[in-house]
């Protein structure tokens, strides 16, 4: 054997996974196809369930605390609300999990990057990788490659569930980027079924959309374009970056273990179908899968299939709440964004919910109870309905 375990893929699932496992004392290698560090498409907002999920303090990799958030439709402000001290955290995602990457090879794991993983064969008593230049050995393997995971095709029947989103990296002067503030963008009348968003990032803006549903896919970039026009501080702006990739609609109830192998984050369709935020879950993910596996490693009879339910019980009801919040909020966007106009008690609970301090679980069970005051505070409100 080459190792105890094989991380396939070193985002942020694989490498804490390949963290958590190593400092327990398993002997860990982490395949990665890019050279690290390498670009991932994304906001790059840590949620502060996804602060939780990490074991050392992020501050050295964090460029931009953000203090609130603000919803929009086409542009026009609907509410904007501070959440002291702040409701997220905003990092370039090349050098956080470079980062991560780090603290795992510190911990003991062995990360042979620029090596993409051909294939995964799973034997009675190990798992076998292919790659271009060798196969590796080990008795568990971690399939962590994301949303196109080489690793879940060998895991039957599994469904997938994917969105797109398009985001761009934007070079505004810093009269615009002060104009943006500490503050989070979410606009839900720019695209059918989805939202555009302006993520500040320090030194430039993560503007992007994200079209939440699966099927045929809109013209991403007119809807782009059109988003940008609709902020007089992003008019000005230079596209540094701009790419396009698949985000898990998650949500299925499916079966994420075989006897050897484990799927984490996007690998196993682990992103939230209403906003795509994704990082939290790989990390929770990472956590319950180092657990299984370590397990097993002390004790072979466990088996791996407490994980598929204790994922179930835990993350994977978040985002069935997540994706029901989802179908209601983009069938009737305008309504949505009205109600919630009109409440400044659920405008702290609609925030609390989109940067995790709340969870879906709760606006989801606690929304009827503020239907009655909502219907009439909507019937009321006469200036919302100009937009
Ligand atoms: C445009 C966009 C914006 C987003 N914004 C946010 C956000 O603001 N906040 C948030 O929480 N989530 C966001 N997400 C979702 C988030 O990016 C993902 O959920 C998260 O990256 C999942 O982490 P992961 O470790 O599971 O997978 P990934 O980060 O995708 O890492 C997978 C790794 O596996 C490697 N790999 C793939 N195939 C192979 C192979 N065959 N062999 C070896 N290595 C392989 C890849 O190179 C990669 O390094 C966004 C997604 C997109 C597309």
């Amino acid at each position: 054997m080459d190792a105890d375990v094989i991380v396939v893929g070193a985002g942020p699932a694989g490498a804490l996974c390949a963290y958590l496992l190593s400092h327990a004392g398993a002997k860990v290698i982490l395949l990665e196809k890019s050279v690290l560090p390498r670009y991932k498409p994304c906001g790059g907002g840590l949620t502060l369930r996804a602060l939780k999920y990490l074991p050392w303090d992020p501050s050295n990799v964090i460029r931009v605390y953000a203090v609130g958030g603000e919803l929009t439709w086409e542009g026009r402000l609907i509410l904007k609300k501070n959440r002291a001290p702040f409701v997220a955290a905003m990092v370039r995602r090349d050098h956080f999990d470079a980062w991560l990457v780090a603290k795992a090879q510190e911990a003991g794991a062995t990360l042979m990057d620029a090596t993409p993983v051909l294939g995964v064969e799973e034997l009675d008593n190990r798992v076998q990788v292919e790659t271009p230049g060798r196969i590796f050995r080990a008795a568990y393997l971690v399939g962590a490659d994301g949303v196109n995971s080489i690793v879940a095709r060998h895991f039957p029947n599994f469904r997938r569930a994917t969105g797109v989103a398009l985001e761009a990296e934007i070079d505004v002067p810093s009269a615009e980027l002060e104009a943006q503030g500490c503050y989070l963008t979410f606009d839900f009348g720019i695209l059918p079924h989805g939202y555009g968003w302006i993520f500040p990032k320090g030194d430039h803006l993560s503007v992007g959309v994200f079209a939440a549903h699966e099927g045929r896919i809109p013209d991403l970039k007119a809807y782009l374009m059109r988003f940008m026009a609709c902020y007089p501080h992003l008019v000005k702006g230079q596209v540094r970056l701009l790419r396009g990739h698949r985000i898990p609609l998650g949500g299925q109830r499916q079966p994420l273990h075989t006897r050897r192998m484990l799927l984490v984050g996007d690998a196993a369709n682990l992103a939230d179908a209403f906003l795509g935020e994704g990082i939290s879950y790989a990390l929770w993910s990472a956590h319950l899968a180092s657990q299984a596996i370590w397990a097993c490693l002390t004790d072979p009879q466990v088996g791996l299939a407490t994980y598929t339910g204790k994922v179930q019980k835990t993350l994977g009801r978040e985002l069935r709440f997540a994706a029901r919040l989802g179908q209601w909020v983009y069938s009737h966007p305008k309504q949505a964004a009205m109600i919630l106009a009109t409440s400044p008690k659920l405008q702290a609970l609609w925030l609390d919910t989109l940067t995790a301090r709340q969870s879906f679980a709760h606006l989801v069970s606690t929304l009827p109870l503020y239907l009655p005051i909502m219907t009439v505070q909507y019937l009321q409100n006469k200036p919302y309905r100009q937009w």
